[in-house]
């Protein structure tokens, strides 16, 4: 272990392949397929080779932010072959392996291995870092990640919003329980700056992940504002980390503390 500008960041020696990294939030809609993807780009910019697994296996979205919607990955030794992205960030999602718009209705055990032949795909060997988008909540899909892939550490994505935060810390406790280090907590969508007059609003509240990350004794890893670019970008194809807007920043800064 070692420390790192206040955010504690485990190496794991002992571990063969690449290091997990799980992003989880309590609820869904709070942003963490955007700050996986994003943080991951902010990663493979400084360096850093990193590869992402959606594991949100109910609802990929990774393909779309990607621009990867279609795409089918090869496959070797009976293993999917990672997708390769423009942004330096091979990616793998349940959403290029099943028919797009199709609702997959499994149960556990199914959506459980389903996610392991993502996470033990055909990862370049030298693959240092995979961060692991995961579906939101507390579910079978989690668990098995904890327990079966373990996770170096886990960053918590959340809303300034009350109900958001109940939820993180939830999802906090799961990752507890099982000994997965949370490496910090994230707040997205912190603070709207009007396109048109500049104003800055806070449409769910401000600072309330800082303060719950201060009371659950976690690290506070950085906000990101709510921003209309950042939603187009994710759309199109065209993720925000990746140009040298001012919308690139908080990612680059949260990258930056993750690092050794
Ligand atoms: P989750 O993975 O938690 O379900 P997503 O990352 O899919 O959430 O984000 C939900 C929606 O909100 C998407 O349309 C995304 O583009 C948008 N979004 C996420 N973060 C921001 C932000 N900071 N500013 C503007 N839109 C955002």
């Amino acid at each position: 272990r070692e420390d790192v500008g206040g955010v504690r960041v485990v190496m794991t020696a002992e571990r063969k392949g690449p290091m997990i990294i799980a992003i989880g939030s309590g609820k869904g809609g709070v942003g963490k397929s955007t700050l996986t993807a994003n943080l991951a780009i902010a990663l493979a910019r400084s360096g850093v080779k990193v590869g992402l697994v959606d594991a949100d296996i109910y609802g990929p979205s990774q393909p779309v932010i990607f621009g990867s919607q279609g795409q089918k990955p090869d496959a070797r030794d009976n293993k999917p072959v990672p997708i390769e992205s423009k942004y330096g960030v091979p990616h793998l999602s349940m959403g290029h392996l099943v028919a797009p718009g199709k609702a997959l209705a499994w149960r556990g055990p199914m959506a459980g291995s389903a996610l392991g032949q993502l996470i033990e795909a055909h990862w370049s060997k030298d693959m240092e870092v995979l961060l692991v988008d995961l579906p939101p909540g507390t579910g079978d899909v989690q668990l098995t990640m904890i327990q079966k892939f373990k996770p170096a550490g886990a960053i918590l994505v959340s809303t300034p919003q009350d109900l958001a935060l109940i939820d993180a810390a939830r999802a906090g406790q799961l990752f507890d329980t099982a000994g997965v280090e949370v490496i910090g907590l994230v707040e997205n969508m912190s603070g709207y700056a009007c396109p048109h007059c500049g104003e800055v609003s806070d449409p769910f509240g401000a600072g309330g992940v800082e303060a719950a990350a201060g009371k659950l004794d976690l690290p506070f890893l950085g906000r990101i504002p709510l921003d209309i670019a950042i939603r187009q970008g994710s759309d199109a194809g065209d993720p925000p980390a990746a140009g040298d807007s001012s919308m690139a920043e908080p990612f680059l800064r949260i990258a930056e503390r993750l690092q050794a």
